[in-house]
């Protein structure tokens, strides 16, 4: 197996593949007046096994198109739905998030959870807004930084591993620099990295290793999680995610 494919081995059998929480999502949608509306529809843009694809299906009267690179996590998202009778309000795309199938003006909503760093979130926020309706929400989770100050040793991970990370009030300013306006944002709570996201993570360390033969890429797969989960116990006085709630205009 590839390193890419390890590492989806880790993350497919989770609920979540980042830090999150089902509450927070309602939440969000709750900044909205989508749950008045009818027919939406909606963009799920790197979904992972679609725990944020659920909440939306649960509360909206929306066609919801989940969108992963990898196929394997879009699987388990459409074998969930159809044991929740939720396939026919919930489509998947494989897809990659910089090279979307989308009609232009098309999408009432984009919500994408811990994924936009992938390609970046300014390249990410100009590429989407073109899919958007006038009018139409933006919601989404990405790192920040909570504090001026940093200690050297996590100013330094963060800045090899993602430099764009940056602090809300600037990931803010990015957004109504985009054509975007503001309606409100909050900071992730610890619950949702270490309850929702590292404990089961964790959890599933030892059946990894048994999976793979406790294979010497595996462990460095697990050694550098372990790494991050440590920076987070260690710093997460210095950073979490911002959630983000805006407006196309
Ligand atoms: N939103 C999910 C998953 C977050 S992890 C959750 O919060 O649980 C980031 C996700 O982005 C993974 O599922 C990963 O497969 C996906 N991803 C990574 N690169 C991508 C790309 N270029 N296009 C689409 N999805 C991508």
């Amino acid at each position: 197996m590839s390193n890419l494919e390890l590492l989806v081995d880790l993350h497919k059998n989770n609920y979540r593949q980042g830090p999150g929480s089902d509450q927070i999502t309602e939440q969000v949608l709750d900044w909205t007046d989508l749950e008045s509306k009818t027919d939406l529809q909606v963009a799920d843009i790197g979904c992972g096994t679609g725990a944020s694809t659920f909440v939306l299906a649960s509360k909206l009267d929306a066609k919801i198109t989940a969108v992963d690179l990898f196929p394997e996590f879009l699987d388990k998202l459409q074998m969930k739905a159809k044991e929740l009778n939720l396939d026919q309000k919930i489509s998947t795309k494989v897809e990659s998030m910089d090279n979307l199938s989308f009609v232009n003006n098309s999408l009432d909503l984009i919500l994408s959870e811990g994924a936009i760093y992938n390609i970046g979130f300014q390249k990410g926020l100009e590429y989407w807004h073109q899919f958007l309706k006038t009018g139409g929400f933006i919601a989404i989770s990405e790192i920040i930084w909570l504090s001026e100050k940093r200690p050297e040793e996590i100013q330094n991970h963060w800045q090899t591993e993602y430099p764009e990370i940056d602090s809300l009030a600037n990931k803010i300013k990015m957004l109504e620099t985009s054509g975007f306006s503001l309606i409100d944002s909050l900071v992730l709570p610890k619950t949702a990295w270490l309850e929702n996201y590292y404990q089961p993570l964790e959890n599933g360390f030892a059946e990894f290793l048994n999976r793979n033969n406790n294979s010497k890429e595996a462990q460095e797969i697990l050694k550098s999680e372990e790494n991050e989960i440590e920076l987070y116990h260690k710093y997460s006085d210095y950073f979490s995610y911002g959630y983000f709630l805006a407006k196309k205009i």
